[in-house]
């Protein structure tokens, strides 16, 4: 693939690309999987400040066995913890496309 190829491509795909959806999801509406009022969340509310919920299965990524208290944790012991290779942080953040502001305005530098 040439230079010129892969430049096309590139404009291509940033043309086809969605960059915005919006939506009105109905309040009745439930997108997620599990019983949304009874998420691993709501099962350490305010008995564990280290919960972090993992985005995409709502179970808690920092389960570290070195603590005492991860391993007493009641979603330890119920399987709640996402250990899927695949909910990396990186991964999520290729998915969620974000806003760039460039402060010094280098893009549009280049572009021009
Ligand atoms: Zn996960």
């Amino acid at each position: 693939m040439t230079e010129a190829e892969r430049r096309e491509l590139v404009e291509r795909y940033k043309q086809e690309r969605i960059r915005q959806v919006n939506l009105t999801a109905p309040k009745s509406a439930i997108y997620g999987k599990e019983d949304m009022l009874n998420l691993p969340r709501h099962r350490v509310l305010h008995k564990c400040h280290n919960f972090e919920e993992c985005p995409l299965c709502y179970k808690c990524r920092a389960y570290d066995p070195k603590y005492e208290s991860c391993r007493r944790c009641v979603l330890a012991k119920e399987g709640l913890l996402c250990d899927t290779s695949y909910h990396r942080t990186d991964i999520i953040n290729r998915m969620i496309t974000r806003e760039r502001i460039d402060l010094d305005a280098k893009e549009q530098q280049r572009a021009v």
